[in-house]
């Protein structure tokens, strides 16, 4: 599904990743952790074409997003973008950020994309509060609307960038458990989070970072119970 071949990225003169290679399978949930500054968050933007790379290759569902005749806005559109802060339209009700991409990214009628918005919130459980505004909404609804904003455009692959940091450790429940569900339903996911409940729960696979390498890519068994690197250990004892 997501294939990363040695993808190497500097800004300016500062090597942000560094000869990156891993996969995620289709319906893999791979969870990407590090310390701040290893690279995750830029990562992840690679795969979404959010940011370009100098060197290597990324493929989602074989399409080569480092080739620069690939139909970039298409294959964004197949793939699912959840951040920290919660990007939702500030001046646009629910139903209105579920249906606006639906319609004029996917063509869908106005009937079709809200008949979708309201099952994806259904899902989310926020069927109540499909006429408030993003800022009158907690910071966990607003995620979880992200979430189901995310999904109404049917994607291939959910990437998300630390979904959970910047809410109240009230509301991190709410969401993870969507993000749990979605999994157990087979969902491609990789995600950037410091969770390390949901990585036990529903990770097939943790990627640890540092420096803008990847240090680890093990099973999630492995990872826990038998790290390689100093920088693994040293990280998990801080975290766990
Ligand atoms: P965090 O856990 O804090 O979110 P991260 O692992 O996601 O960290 P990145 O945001 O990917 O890290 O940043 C990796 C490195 O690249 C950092 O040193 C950061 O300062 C640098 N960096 C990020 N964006 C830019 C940019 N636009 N220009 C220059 N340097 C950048
Ligand atoms: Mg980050």
């Amino acid at each position: 599904m997501i294939v990363i071949d040695d993808l190497s990225k500097w800004y300016g003169s500062f090597n942000v990743l560094k000869h990156c290679s891993t996969h995620v399978d289709r319906g893999e949930v791979v969870v990407v952790c590090g310390p701040s500054g290893s690279g995750k968050s830029t990562l992840i933007k690679c795969v979404n074409a959010l940011e370009p790379f100098q060197e290597g290759k990324l493929f989602i569902n074989d399409v080569p997003v480092h080739d620069p005749k690939t139909n970039l806005p298409k294959l964004r559109s197949q793939v699912g973008m959840v951040f920290q802060h919660f990007e939702l339209f500030p001046h646009l009700n629910v139903t209105e950020n579920l249906t606006l991409a639906q319609i004029k990214v996917l063509g869908r009628s106005k009937d079709e994309a809200l008949a979708r918005g309201l099952k994806m919130l259904d899902r989310v459980g926020l069927t109540a509060h499909k006429d408030k505004f993003p800022g009158q909404l907690s910071g966990g609804q607003q995620q979880r609307v992200a979430i189901a904003r995310a999904l109404c455009m049917d994607p291939h692959v959910m990437l998300f960038d630390e979904p959970t940091s910047a809410l109240d450790p009230e509301m991190v429940g709410e969401v993870l458990d969507v993000m749990v569900d979605l999994a157990k339903e087979g969902m491609t996911m990789m995600v950037v989070t410091h969770e390390m409940g949901f990585a036990r729960k529903v990770a097939n696979r943790v990627i640890f970072m540092d420096q803008g390498e990847i240090v680890e890519d093990a099973t999630k068994e492995d990872f826990f119970t038998q790290p390689k690197s100093d920088r693994a250990i040293q990280f998990l004892s801080k975290i766990l």
